[in-house]
């Protein structure tokens, strides 16, 4: 039972701070939030991603160049140009570590008022970091795993990051319905998504990047994550931008 509430709280509350702080702030900006709060998030982000913790930096700029280069040559990942999600998904490795270390030439556009941590993004994503979260994982499957299967659990909670990543990058480019006609292969994953904290609406969010709220398209669109920042906006906790909610679809 400890396992799964373990493999539970890592996949939700990890995918809400690469949602939240990833996603709508660090790459799309769709709040403000004090220093504090900010760094807070880079903990909390590591605390919740652990052995697989992805920078603030390195995921804003690539994530910006998707959107920018969505499903041509140029976008840093793509159903349409990697034959499957693997080969995706290491091709997606291999171009966010270059611009994690900077070892490859960025347009302003694609780093302007992406936050850093420098000092903390190089202790969080170093092999000893991550081999101290994965020694912590191994040690609790091993006072808390009652069945042979939980052990299965455990590469999953290693690579629960690129995980997430490989579930919208691929799926959510490949299966689903569509509700704005846009340039790119984007779906919504889920009517409802109980599964991905909003990420699951990833063709609301093709067409509408700056916009906090993933879902309020349809009735059922509900978005957990933007739930829990109407929150902490109300708690003065982070500001959102633009608060308007709903926006009709194209059909
Ligand atoms: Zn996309
Ligand atoms: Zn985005």
């Amino acid at each position: 039972m400890e396992i799964i509430i373990l493999v539970l709280v890592l996949w939700y509350v990890g995918l809400f701070f690469q949602t939240f702080f990833l996603h709508r702030y660090a790459a799309h900006q769709t709040f403000t939030m004090s220093n504090f709060a900010e760094k807070t998030c880079f903990i909390l982000t590591w605390i919740f991603q652990g052995s697989s913790y992805l920078s603030a930096y390195g995921y804003g700029v690539m994530h910006r160049m998707h959107h920018a280069y969505a499903d041509t040559e140029k976008d840093p990942h793509s159903p349409k140009y990697d034959k499957n999600a693997f080969a995706m998904m290491w091709r997606t490795k291999n171009t966010y570590q270059q611009i994690n270390k900077k070892r490859i030439a960025v347009e302003e556009q694609f780093t302007v008022n992406v936050p850093q941590w420098e000092a903390f993004d190089a202790f969080a994503s170093s092999i000893v970091s991550r081999l101290f979260w994965a020694i912590l994982y191994i040690t609790f499957f091993y006072f808390f795993a009652d069945v042979w299967w939980q052990w299965l659990f455990l590469p999953v909670i290693f690579l629960m990051a690129p995980i997430h990543g490989m579930i919208i990058n691929w799926f959510a480019h490949v299966y689903g319905s569509v509700n704005f006609k846009v340039n790119d292969t984007s779906k919504n994953l889920f009517p409802f998504d109980f599964l991905m904290m909003g990420e699951g609406y990833h063709n609301n969010h093709h067409k509408h990047s700056t916009r906090a709220n993933f879902g309020g398209v349809k009735t059922i669109d509900i978005d957990p994550t933007y739930m829990i920042m109407k929150v902490l906006h109300a708690l003065k906790i982070i500001h959102i931008k633009d608060t308007n909610t709903t926006v009709k679809s194209d059909f």
